[in-house]
């Protein structure tokens, strides 16, 4: 293997151990609740594991878990009260939530102070000024990782994917101006034309698409950063948009799967609620 692993566990592990030294030393308890909605085994999983970050960094750790057919109002409802509520700084709704509910209400419904997540418009408006608030966590996972391996900052970069999850507020933040930014960003999807050719220009190559092992060694440009965002189930194995075993003979620094920006993620999340929380 010739590229250098960048260890989204291991980081992940020291980022919030700084967030429970920041949180003891505040002699505050940031809040987080999280309201999920029906019985998706991937979204259950999730939960738990943020559920577990949050008690690890000394956080008060809310979850409400609803059944399946809870409508709309009583969610919007719950919403409210927790946008009231003096002990929560931050909460989401996990995504997907069941057929009967309108998920982008629900977004615009959670308060702009308490988005953690930063999927409300407000927040995704203020990215795109240039002056965020909440960078959603996966984002600013990748942001975090591609930081570790040397920056974006006047480098070439490719982020595959143009979901308003991922590729679009990450493409954003590392087009704005600043130190974690000032990257040159392309961000192609599934109409471009020859994703190889234009991967192979990259100097930074971001997968978020979900499309299992797509990224080729001869996409990537030798001693490039590949961060894979992907996750897909096959056989059972989660596995990333980016083949691995090949690209790591080419890459100069990659991500695994899991491993990667799983647990950036995660992290990411609680450093927005420490913030939300105010706490230095
Ligand atoms: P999404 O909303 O489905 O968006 C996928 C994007 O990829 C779309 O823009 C789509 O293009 C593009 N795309 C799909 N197939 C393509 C292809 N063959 N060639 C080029 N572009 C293609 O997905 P998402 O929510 O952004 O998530 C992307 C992946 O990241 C998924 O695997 C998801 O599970 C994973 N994810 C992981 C984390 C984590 O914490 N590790 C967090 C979030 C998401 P169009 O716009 O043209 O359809």
């Amino acid at each position: 293997m010739s590229a250098r692993l960048l260890d989204g566990k291991a980081i992940a592990a020291e980022i919030r151990a700084d967030i429970a030294r920041r949180v003891k030393a505040s002699g505050r308890q940031p809040g987080l609740a999280v309201i999920l909605v029906g019985d998706d085994p991937a979204s259950h999983t999730y939960v738990a594991s943020k559920e577990k970050a949050a008690r690890e960094c000394g956080f008060h750790s809310v979850v409400e878990r609803y059944p399946a057919d809870m409508a709309e109002a009583a969610l919007l409802s719950r919403v409210a009260a927790l946008n009231a509520d003096p002990r929560i700084h931050g909460f989401f709704v996990q995504f997907p939530v069941p057929r009967q509910i309108d998920g982008e209400k629900v977004m615009r419904a959670v308060s702009p102070d308490k988005d953690v997540d930063g999927f409300h418009p407000l927040n995704q408006g203020l990215l795109l000024q240039g002056q965020p608030r909440f960078l959603s966590a996966t984002p600013r996972g990748v942001v975090e990782l591609i930081a570790r391996a040397g920056g974006a900052a006047g480098k070439r970069v490719v982020v595959l994917g143009r979901s308003n999850t991922v590729g679009k507020p990450l493409a954003a933040a590392l087009m704005n101006k600043g130190p974690r930014g000032d990257a040159t960003v392309t961000v192609a999807h599934s109409r471009t034309p020859d994703l190889a050719r234009l991967c192979r220009e990259a100097d930074v190559l971001v997968a978020a698409m979900g499309q299992p092992r797509l990224v080729k060694a001869d996409w990537v440009k030798p001693g490039a950063v590949v961060v894979d965002v992907g996750t897909s189930r096959v056989e059972g194995k989660l596995v990333g948009d980016v083949d691995f075993e090949a690209v790591k003979e080419v890459a100069g620094w990659i991500t695994p799967v899991p491993g990667g920006v799983g647990p950036m993620t995660i992290a990411m999340l609680m450093l927005n609620t420490l913030e939300a929380a105010g706490i230095p």
